[in-house]
C-alpha cells in the first residue's frame, strides 16, 4: 500500500505553504520521473506516491480533510486495525468530528477510501463486530460469596433463515442494478466523490429474486441469548469481565463478537461492605446491653456465629468477628458487627415500678 503520509512523501513540513509544496513536488517529480529512470523499477511507484501526494496537497479542500483526518489519528488507525483490532474503540470519537452528515456505518478508512477513490468496500474494511456492553446486576451475597447470574442479552444476530444474505432459501441472487455490484454508490460532495452503501443491496453488491422471510432482506434478526454469568467472590461494583464470542455475529460463519460485562453489585438489607470486610448492625435489648450476653450474628457466607456482648456495652459499639469477610487473592477481611440498643417503646406497670427503683438507686451511686 502506498504511504499515506503525503507530508513525508513530498518531505515537507505540515506547515509548509502552497508554493513549498509545489516547488517539493516540482523537484522530486522530475528526479522520479520514469522517463529519467528507465533502469529503476522503484522510481515509477516513488512517482505514483509523489503525484498522490501533491494531488491532496495541492488542492486546498482535499488538504483540508486529509489534516482533519490526520489529527483524528486516521492513518495510524487505518495502519493498525486488523481484523481484530479495537475498531469499535476508535471510531465513535472520530466519526462525530467529521461533518458528513449520516455516515455512520462508516470507518476513517472508508472515509479515506471514498475522498481518496480508492474503491474499497465497506465490507471487506469491517470483519470485526462490534462487542455488546451491558451491565448486571448482582444481588450483595451472589458477589460477596461468588456465584452465578442469569443473563438475557437482546441482540442483531445473524439472520438463521437466510445466513445473514437476506435472500429466501432457493431465491435466485442477481447482480445489484442500482450499484452494479459494487456496493456502494458515489455522490459529489465538495468536489469529490463520498461512497455510501448502496440503499438497493444493503452493500451487498447482489439482491436476491425473493427476500428473506425472516428478516425482510436485512440478513439480521432480533434474538434473545440466555447466558449464564460466573460472578467471582468478592465481585466489586464496576468490576469487569468478558465473555468471548458470546456476543452476535455480522456475517454467518464470521467471527462472534464478546460480551463485555460491568457488574453493579445491590444493597443488601443487613451487610454492606467496606473493602474485604462487611458490615451490619445488630440489635440488642437494653437489658443484654446492661448485662451483658452471648448473641447470635449472620455472616454474609450464611453461617450463624456467636458473639459475646460485656456488660455495659454501649450502643454503636463495634465488634469484629474475625475472618468473617470476603476473601479475595489470599487475603480476608472480617465482619464488623454494630451493637444498636433497642430500647422498649411501652412499659408495663411492673416494668415501670422496676426502672423507678432502678432510676432511684442510679441517683444515689451518682
Ligand atoms: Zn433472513
Ligand atoms: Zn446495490
Amino acid at each position: 500500500m502506498a504511504s499515506q503520509d503525503f507530508y513525508g512523501v513530498l518531505g515537507v513540513p505540515e506547515s509548509a505553504s502552497p508554493a513549498d509544496i509545489k516547488k517539493a513536488y516540482r523537484k522530486l517529480a522530475k528526479q522520479y520521473h520514469p522517463d529519467a529512470n528507465p533502469s529503476n523499477p522503484q522510481a515509477g511507484e516513488k512517482f505514483k506516491q509523489i503525484s498522490e501526494a501533491n494531488s491532496v496537497l495541492s488542492d486546498p479542500e482535499k488538504k483540508a480533510k486529509y489534516d482533519q483526518m490526520r489529527r483524528l489519528g486516521a492513518f495510524g488507525g487505518f495502519a493498525n486495525r486488523g481484523p481484530s483490532g479495537p475498531r469499535g474503540a476508535q471510531r465513535p470519537q472520530a466519526e462525530e468530528a467529521f461533518e458528513f452528515g449520516d455516515i455512520g456505518a462508516f470507518g476513517l478508512g472508508d472515509i479515506f477510501s471514498s475522498i481518496f477513490g480508492r474503491g474499497r468496500r465497506a465490507e471487506a474494511e469491517a470483519p470485526a463486530p462490534e462487542h455488546v456492553e451491558v451491565t448486571v446486576s448482582v444481588p450483595f451475597r451472589t458477589a460477596a460469596n461468588g456465584g452465578k447470574v442469569p443473563l438475557v442479552l437482546a441482540m442483531n444476530d445473524v439472520c438463521a433463515t437466510c445466513g445473514g444474505t437476506g435472500a429466501e432459501p432457493g431465491a435466485t441472487v442477481t447482480t445489484c442494478p442500482e450499484c452494479k455490484g459494487s456496493g456502494t454508490i458515489s455522490f459529489g460532495q465538495g468536489g469529490f466523490a463520498v461512497n455510501r452503501p448502496c440503499p438497493v443491496c444493503r452493500g451487498r453488491g447482489q439482491v436476491p429474486s425473493q427476500r428473506c422471510h425472516t428478516c425482510n432482506g436485512s440478513g439480521e434478526q432480533r434474538t434473545q441469548r440466555q447466558l449464564l454469568v460466573t460472578v467471582p467472590p468478592a465481585t466489586d461494583t464496576g468490576t469487569r469481565v468478558r465473555l468471548k464470542g458470546q456476543g452476535p455475529r455480522t456475517r454467518a460463519g464470521g467471527p462472534a463478537s464478546d460480551v463485555l460485562i460491568t457488574f453493579q453489585i445491590e444493597p443488601d438489607r443487613f451487610f454492606s461492605r467496606d473493602g474485604l470486610d462487611i458490615l451490619c448492625e445488630v440489635p440488642v435489648t437494653l437489658t443484654q446491653a446492661l448485662m451483658g450476653a452471648v448473641i447470635q450474628v449472620r455472616t454474609v457466607s450464611g453461617a450463624k456465629v456467636k458473639l459475646r456482648i460485656p456488660v455495659g456495652t454501649q450502643p454503636g459499639r463495634k465488634f469484629k468477628l474475625k475472618g468473617q469477610g470476603l476473601e479475595k487473592h489470599g487475603q480476608k477481611g472480617d465482619q464488623i458487627v454494630s451493637v444498636q440498643v433497642k430500647l422498649p417503646e411501652k412499659l408495663t406497670p411492673e416494668q415501670e415500678a422496676a426502672l423507678k427503683e432502678f432510676a432511684g438507686k442510679m441517683d444515689a451511686s451518682s
